[in-house]
């Protein structure tokens, strides 16, 4: 439906309105004054008509009717009446206006026969005779007691009609000005009625266009006002909120613009909700606005895809370590976290991604040169290890150079150990690293066997005894030599920890979920609870003196963990001073991505 202003629809409204009383009233006001002047005028010719009667009962005898029609006249002359005298049967006797003898019976007059019937006869109607509309009264005349007939006075009503018609005149011509006056004054009061609600409208539309500084004029009616005051009101609240979710999406746009981590946020299309500049950066994005596309045609980046659904499908938070393959390779750190508002509806997951290429780059620095210097150490240790021995043999009788020599065998010995065991640990980081090693799935009992063989002369020197317990079926998805190295060290430090004629066990068993359990538990001094957390760190010895007596290089648990590392397994320890410490390896079954 079209929509009219308030002002179109009211103005009519009200002149109409003041028209419909005007005639309304007009018209009720003039058929009572018309109805009283009917209701004078036929009193008066009924008090006419008893005045007249009072004077003609001498004259109604047939030999007066002479005298009865002068007199009939003169009263209707004087009285400016027609009177008319009419005989039971109708006859009219005497007339003030015609002659009686041309005026035919009147016996069926409406006036006559109430008259006859009801004391009183009144009638209004068109006079043939006379032409024009006459108002009859009539009343019973007796002689000497016995009803005669009627007098009737009449009167025209054509001066009552005319006064009412120069009436309606004026009224009409009245009805005129006072429209002429009511339209402008309608069309005040309706533009005062609608004025303020139209100022209202603007002001709303001002609001509605954020100009929430220019309050709205408080005036008019009380209730104009009071509608104005809260909208003012409404429109400062309006502001201040606007103002602090400003502030408040200023300083989230700061803290993710000066952040170096690049963060997005995906929702369940995995369509991008917000990125921050080292997004757009990480990714090369020049092009126009990134929120409302989707991620995949952004970052072209498979692993991170897939990372993103599986994210997407988690219902807690997920890491990884990402390869990104373009002009450069980029190793990403990613975290991915559910988006969730208020509470638990899951909006999407928000991606905060760190670029550790630079670290990785400077570790692959690190391990070469540490690769390059044990390798370059290897040679000269090898030439002073043979020296030694060649002079130890040659000095057999002088003891204080035995003494020496053999304080360079020993030392010469651990420098040896130390070599290699960093020669191992960065070929088992680099072998992990570059997925150069193959995982065969193999029988593990012989690898365990084959490591107890190893520490076999350790064990007699510590009287140390060692229990194996495996089950020959359990099989493996392994590098069986560095497992046997790992397990090797394990061992090592197991028999190096416990007392004289301790025991050490090695089990494996599988768990529910396809993970191999290696164990290597001691009962002897055991580690307190502070060195736990840094225990595979390189070099890192509860006792350095007791570590370095017993041949420790400090290296062994860190090969653990990076082989560990290789079978995408973990290790971890559990240990109590003075009671003993289990090493737990736990490898998968089967590598992921291979469920045979
Ligand atoms: P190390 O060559 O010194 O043994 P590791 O890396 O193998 O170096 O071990 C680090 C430190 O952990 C050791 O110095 C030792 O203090 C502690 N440790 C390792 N295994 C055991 C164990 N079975 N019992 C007690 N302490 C242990």
């Amino acid at each position: 439906m079209k929509q009219r202003r308030l002002i179109w629809q009211l103005y009519p409204s009200f002149l109409i309105l003041t028209l419909l009383v005007l005639v309304a009233i007009s018209w009720l006001v003039l058929a009572e004054l018309r109805d009283f002047h009917y209701r004078q005028t036929s009193q008066d010719l009924l008090a006419r008509a008893q005045l007249a009667s009072e004077q003609l009962h001498l004259d109604l005898e047939v030999q007066h009717r002479a005298a009865l029609m002068a007199k009939i006249e003169r009263l209707g002359t004087r009285s400016s009446t027609r009177i008319t005298v009419i005989q039971n049967d109708g006859t009219v006797i005497a007339d003030s206006d015609e002659d009686p003898r041309r005026m035919d019976n009147h016996a069926r007059r409406p006036e006559v026969i109430a008259a006859l019937q009801q004391d009183t006869g009144v009638s209004t109607r068109f006079s043939n005779t006379l032409g024009e509309t006459l108002m009859y009264v009539a009343l019973p005349i007796y002689d000497n007691g016995a009803l005669f007939g009627t007098l009737r006075t009449a009167r025209p009503l054509s001066d009552i009609d005319r006064t009412f018609r120069s009436i309606y005149e004026d009224l009409i011509a009245g009805g005129v000005l006072i429209s002429l006056l009511a339209a402008p004054l309608c069309w005040w009061l309706s533009r005062r009625l609608s004025l303020p609600l139209e100022k209202m409208t603007a002001g709303a539309q001002r609001f509605a266009m954020g100009e929430l500084q220019t309050p709205l004029e408080e005036s008019g009616s009380e209730e104009s006002c009071r509608l104005a005051a809260a909208m003012n009101q409404m429109a400062i609240k309006l502001s201040q909120l606007i103002d602090r979710e400003t502030g408040q999406r200023q300083e989230i746009e700061a803290v993710l613009g000066s952040m170096i981590e690049a963060v997005v946020a995906v929702d369940h299309q995995q369509r991008v909700i917000r990125t921050n500049p080292a997004a757009a950066q990480l990714f090369g994005i020049t092009d126009g606005p990134l929120t409302g596309r989707p991620i995949q045609e952004l970052i072209r980046q498979a692993e991170l895809l897939r990372f993103v659904q599986k994210a997407l499908a988690s219902p807690e938070p997920i890491e990884d370590e990402l390869l990104f393959h373009g002009a450069q390779q980029r190793y990403i750190h990613a975290l991915a976290t559910p988006l969730s508002a208020h509470g638990d509806e899951q909006l999407g997951v928000l991606l905060v991604m760190h670029d550790l290429t630079r670290l990785r780059q400077l570790e692959s620095l690190r391990r070469d040169f540490v690769a390059n210097v044990s390798h370059e150490l290897k040679t000269p240790i090898t030439a002073i290890r043979g020296s030694v021995e060649t002079l130890l043999e040659h000095t057999e009788n002088d003891i204080a150079d035995q003494q020496f020599l053999k304080i360079i065998d020993k030392q010469g010995q651990r420098l040896n150990a130390l070599v290699e065991d960093l020669l191992d640990l960065s070929r088992i980081e680099q072998s992990a690293l570059s997925h150069q090693r193959e995982l065969h799935r193999d029988p593990l009992l012989p690898v365990l066997e084959s490591a107890r063989t190893a520490c076999e002369s350790l064990m007699l020197s510590r009287q140390v005894t060692l229990k194996v317990s495996c089950p020959g079926s359990l099989q493996l998805k392994m590098d069986s030599e560095l497992l046997e190295q790992a397990i090797i060290n394990l061992l090592t430090n197991a028999i190096k920890y416990s007392e004289r004629g301790g025991r050490v066990l090695l089990s494996a068993s599988v768990r529910d979920d396809n993970m191999v359990l290696i164990q290597v538990q001691d009962f002897g001094c055991g580690i307190a609870a502070e060195h736990l957390p840094r225990l595979f760190e390189r070099f890192y010895r509860v006792d350095r003196a007791r570590s370095r007596q017993l041949g420790g290089t400090g290296l062994g648990l860190a090969i653990v963990k990076h082989v560990a590392q290789a079978h995408q397994g973990t290790v971890s320890v559990n240990s109590q001073p003075d009671q003993g410490s289990i090493f737990t390896l736990i490898l998968p079954q089967n590598t992921p991505h291979d469920p045979s």
